[in-house]
């Protein structure tokens, strides 16, 4: 494989996809040399396979909002690659979503899904439609109208979508509704992050947060440190976020700082109980404004404006929002500020830039096809949990998260060790999660 050459020929068929372009850089960097050591995988293209998705359905979704006015938006789910097992990955609800984001999506998710060891291949949805200041009324026949499109093309055989920005609890809840409804049968696996007692899993709602705290316990633990008395900064209050601030409060570190568009809170004393908490009414009032914790809990909690998580001193850093969200001079900020770890757990949450500059450093760096793999585990063990028509407990489920999770950072740092001894967890999991999946092609054949 010539990495530029396949670059040159993509970025010429998919012009201005910039996302996935550079999804699919970082990931074919990293493999180029093992993947030269097997002339089997250059003989069968695999490459040049698995950077063009399966399929991509594009529809028109129309509702109704409650002004009376038709609205119309597109909607979207990339079917990516089915080497593992049923398409899976989550639905992003954004103004900002478009055929390149979710195709960076569902290549990210084909790597993540196999760093899991569990039969899932990778796939993401979504649609521009923005929750921003919708009822949950409009909410509610949004998803509908687009789960009247989507509902031919899943299955808990076939693909199986869950939640992402912008799509949680609520939003699966109404989508599970209508895809029963016009599917006339209660298929659970046929969409995970639902709520217990109808199909959902205990844990799951924690599951992306909580994965990515075990997984930087572990490289702190690498470095002989400990999480006790560590400064967190994170970005988002959405689910992602609230999961992590959970664990980490829970493991005696000290979250002082989460962000919104609109600005950055900063917690001096840590995050409360109380202010975790209150995450999950600011995530339910489609505000999209973090300052609210600052108006809630004056004297605890100091908001700024147009300033990001990055911007606070903290120990540990971990992007929690959207790709992108961290840029080289955010990185160089928070060098300057002394930080210790830099952990990915949104998708591509740092720019290629701001990599550079953390690994330059010598600042340990993981990306979140790895840190955040706990959300899309937890739903490969509710399609497990739906199969077998049983419930497992909070305390196995997360017994079985923190197992997966341990093993994964144990892949990372398998593939990722380099001849100085450092670990290089980038290349550790884009090498693990790649040899799964080709070697699941190679044996499935020219298809
Ligand atoms: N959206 C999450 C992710 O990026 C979860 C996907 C899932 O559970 O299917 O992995």
């Amino acid at each position: 494989m010539n990495v530029q050459n396949i670059m040159a020929n993509l970025e010429a068929k998919h012009p201005g996809e910039s996302e996935y372009l550079q999804a699919v850089r970082e990931v074919l960097e990293s493999v180029e040399e093992v993947y030269n050591q097997h002339p089997e995988f250059e003989k069968a293209k695999i490459v040049e396979r698995l950077v063009e998705p399966d399929r991509i359905f594009k529809f028109r979704v129309v509702w109704v909002n409650d002004a009376g006015e038709v609205c119309t938006n597109l909607g979207y789910r990339v079917q990516f690659n089915a080497a593992l097992g049923a398409y899976k990955g989550g639905l992003r609800f954004h103004k900002a979503v478009n055929e390149s984001m979710l195709k960076f999506l569902g290549f990210e998710q084909i790597f993540k899904n196999s760093l899991t060891n569990l039969p899932l291949g990778g796939g993401k949805g979504g649609s521009d439609f923005d929750p921003v200041g919708k009822s949950d009324n409009e909410i509610m026949r949004f998803c509908q109208a687009f789960m009247y499109e989507l509902w031919r093309n899943i299955g808990p055989d076939q693909d199986s979508p869950a939640g992402d920005v912008g799509v949680g609890g609520r939003e699966i809840g109404y989508l599970y509704g209508a895809y029963k409804k016009i599917a006339r049968e209660h298929s659970t696996g046929a969409l995970t992050g639902k709520s217990y007692g109808w199909g959902g899993s205990l844990i799951r709602p924690e599951a992306t947060g909580f994965g990515a705290i075990y997984y930087v316990e572990r490289m702190v633990k690498q470095c002989n440190d400990t999480m006790a008395g560590k400064t967190i900064a994170l970005s988002g209050f959405g689910n992602v976020a609230w999961g992590a601030a959970t664990k980490a409060t829970e493991l005696g570190a000290k979250v002082v700082a989460i962000s919104g568009p609109d600005g950055v809170c900063e917690i001096a004393d840590g995050i409360t109980k109380e202010m975790i908490d209150y995450m999950l009414d600011m995530r339910a009032s489609n505000r999209n404004k973090v300052q609210d914790m600052a108006d809630k809990f004056p004297g605890k909690a100091k908001f700024t404006a147009n300033k990001k998580a990055w911007s606070v001193k903290c120990d540990i850093a971990c992007p929690c929002a959207f790709q992108n969200e961290l840029s080289e001079d955010d990185a160089k900020e928070l060098l300057a500020n002394g930080v210790k770890y830099v952990a990915e757990v949104s998708n591509m949450g740092c720019q290629p830039g701001a990599i550079h500059a953390i690994q330059a450093a010598g600042v340990p760096f993981a990306p979140g096809k790895a840190v955040n793999a706990g959300g899309v585990a937890t739903s490969g063990l509710e399609i497990a949990q739906n199969a077998a028509h049983f419930n497992w407990t909070a305390e196995e489920v997360d017994q079985k998260l923190h197992k997966i999770m341990n093993d994964i950072y144990d892949m990372c740092v398998q593939y990722g060790k380099q001849a100085d001894g450092h670990i290089d967890y980038v290349k550790g999991a884009n090498i693990a999660g790649f040899m799964r999946v080709a070697n699941a092609m190679l044996a499935q054949g020219i298809i």
